[in-house]
């Protein structure tokens, strides 16, 4: 199948490019390159499967893709909170493209939502018929009320235009490829931890998340779009909770690290607690996560680690004036 992958230069977007290539499928990725990285994809470049399409998905597109994966749109709330009107206009007008597309090509579309559409949870742990308490106004909103129009835009079509949809609500997932910079918690933790940096715990770190390692969200992301029984919203991540600080120790244990705890102002609204129920995809994909906190903690440690001193080297190798290839990147 030609499958596009919209925001498929981002940290999620590149494991699912190289997961579909894998399984023999064609992939557009397309992407505006606003978190996402051609480092990303750099390996992928070389397939004649694969092409990259620099496009901003608030503007309309004609291509005939057979599938569609749409993550376009900055995860991170340092990210999204940037250019909030932006962010709305890419969870709508965005998605409203994307759905269009969907519609005059026939093809399957399945959307990323998020934990986050449930905003401060009530309901714990979040199962998918629980709506929600978002707050419309707050500096989160251009995200969770982005992505709750989405999933509304989704159904819309589906039953106005019989879009074939699948909506998944994905908890909060890690890994290898997310930003250095990228602001979300576990690649902050890690990077401080490996530079001997203070790690910033927001508020008194009681709050608490569910950590999903990114192979084991690939796996249920191809199981969703290629089931044909169901529409979702269906809730994928990992039900293991841990509080902030219990995941600050871990990091600061697993690299060995002396770093130590500091705490900063909890950013406002900032959920207090979040688990997701995930008895809907057992049931549906045959699927629960494989690896726990520690071992996915292990190899985005690995990949950082690398990462940092790749960038050692690069500063040596500027500073004796040796040009570095591709560094415009
Ligand atoms: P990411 O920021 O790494 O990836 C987002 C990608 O979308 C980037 O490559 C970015 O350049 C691209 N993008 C942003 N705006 C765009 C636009 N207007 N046009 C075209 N491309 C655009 O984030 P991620 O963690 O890979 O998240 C991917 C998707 O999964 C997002 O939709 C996000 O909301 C969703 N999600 C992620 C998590 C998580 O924990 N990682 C949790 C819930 C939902
Ligand atoms: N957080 C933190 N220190 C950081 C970054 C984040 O304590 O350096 C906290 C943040 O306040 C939140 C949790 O970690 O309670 C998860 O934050 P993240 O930005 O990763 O994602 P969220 O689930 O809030 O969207």
């Amino acid at each position: 199948m030609r499958v596009l992958v919209t925001g498929g230069a981002g940290f999620i977007g590149s494991h699912v490019c190289e997961r579909l290539l894998a399984d023999k499928h064609e992939v557009m990725c397309l992407d505006n390159f606003y978190t996402g990285r051609r480092d990303n994809i750099r390996h992928l470049l070389g397939n004649t499967d694969f092409e990259v399409i620099r496009h901003d998905v608030t503007q309309p597109i004609l291509l005939e893709p057979d599938r569609i994966v749409h993550l376009a749109c900055p995860a991170s709330p340092v990210h999204y909170q940037w250019n909030p009107v932006k962010t709305v206009k890419t969870n709508v007008m965005g998605t409203i493209n994307m759905l269009g597309l969907a519609k005059r090509t026939k093809a399957r579309i399945l959307h990323a939502s998020t934990s986050e559409v449930y905003g401060d949870p009530q309901v714990h742990p979040q199962t998918e018929d629980y709506w929600g308490n978002v707050n419309p106004i707050g500096p989160r909103s251009c995200y969770d009320e982005g992505k709750r129009v989405a999933e509304t835009l989704c159904f819309d079509y589906h039953r106005q235009n019989g879009v074939d949809i699948r909506v998944v609500r994905i908890f909060n997932t890690y890994g290898p490829r997310m930003l250095m910079n990228d602001g979300r918690v576990v690649s902050n933790f890690v990077v401080q931890a490996l530079r001997g940096e203070d790690i910033t715990v927001y508020g008194q770190g009681e709050q608490t998340r569910s950590f999903c390692y990114v192979d084991d969200l690939i796996e249920a992301l191809v199981r969703m779009l290629d089931q044909d029984d169901e529409v979702g919203p269906i809730n994928l991540g990992n039900p293991g909770e841990f509080t902030i600080l219990q995941l600050a120790e871990l990091v600061v244990e697993l690299c060995g690290s002396t770093s130590r705890v500091v705490h900063r102002a909890l950013p406002k609204d900032d959920p207090s607690r979040r688990r997701p129920d995930i008895s809907k995809a057992i049931a549906l994909l045959g699927w629960e996560p494989q690896i726990a906190l520690r071992e996915g903690l292990v190899k985005t440690i690995t990949y950082f680690e690398d990462l940092l001193q790749q960038g050692d080297q690069d500063r040596v190798r500027m500073r004796t004036g040796e040009a570095l290839v591709g560094a415009s990147d």
